[in-house]
């Protein structure tokens, strides 16, 4: 990654605070916070954060009310609320106003740095859901589901795009058919589906973009793991 993740730490509490913010900096990013409302609220509407970690309770204009502003000006804009209780329904709140994730106090260190990694990664692989794939001789548009290799014109299903869009996206980490089935076919996690409906699709992708389906060079089978999209 060429520079550090920044994170805004909206919090009162100053115990919370600094703990946060030292987690924070130790994991490796780069940190700022606000100790109020109207702080919080001019500074999470900057656009300069990768992730905004948002107390509900704060003095001034709450979490809630900062969400929803942040959400009106940028719905892409990672949220991650803090709850001061895991009460159902702030929990329900803050997910209803477009935050991604939520943190019930008193968190773990390690399961909050956990779901702050597992928010960043999403929101990165969505932002680099570009428009071509390239990788090496084979070159993919898209936009057009259309792409070339070596010379040789080819055709794609939508689903097959987001397939491949989501494998690239995920750069060198394997990704398993559940999370697939999950991210590119949009099934509930606990749904029961037939994990052979990716590996079909994988196998009619491998016959369209590899010079021998048998020998894959592009998309690759980690065994256990589930599968690459890599240059060759
Ligand atoms: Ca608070």
């Amino acid at each position: 990654m060429s520079r550090k993740m920044r994170i805004l730490v909206v919090e009162d509490e100053e115990a919370i605070r600094t703990g946060l913010v030292d987690v924070l900096v130790f994991h490796g990013y780069e940190v700022d916070f606000a100790v109020n409302g109207g702080e919080g609220l001019g500074k999470a509407l900057s656009g300069r954060f990768d992730l905004i970690l948002l107390d509900v309770m704060l003095p001034g204009i709450d979490g809630f009310e900062i969400c929803n502003r942040i959400r009106a000006r940028d719905k892409d804009q990672p949220v991650m609320m803090l709850t001061a209780k895991s009460s159902d329904e702030d929990i329900v709140k803050g997910l209803t106003l477009g935050a991604d994730d939520y943190v019930a106090k008193p968190f773990s260190v390690a399961q909050l740095v956990l779901r702050i990694q597992a928010v960043l990664r999403r929101s990165r692989a969505g932002l680099e859901q570009s428009s071509r794939i390239e990788l090496g001789e084979l070159y993919i548009d898209t936009r057009n589901l259309s792409g070339r290799r070596a010379g040789q014109a080819l055709a794609f299903t939508r689903r097959e795009v987001e397939l491949l869009q989501y494998l690239y996206a995920n750069g060198e980490r394997p990704v398993t058919r559940e999370e697939l089935l999950h991210k590119v076919w949009g099934y509930g996690r606990h749904m029961q589906i037939e994990t052979r409906t990716v590996d079909i699709h994988i196998a009619k992708l491998r016959r369209k973009i590899e010079i021998d389906h048998k020998v894959p060079r592009h998309l690759i089978t980690v065994r256990g793991a589930g599968y690459r999209l890599v240059s060759a």
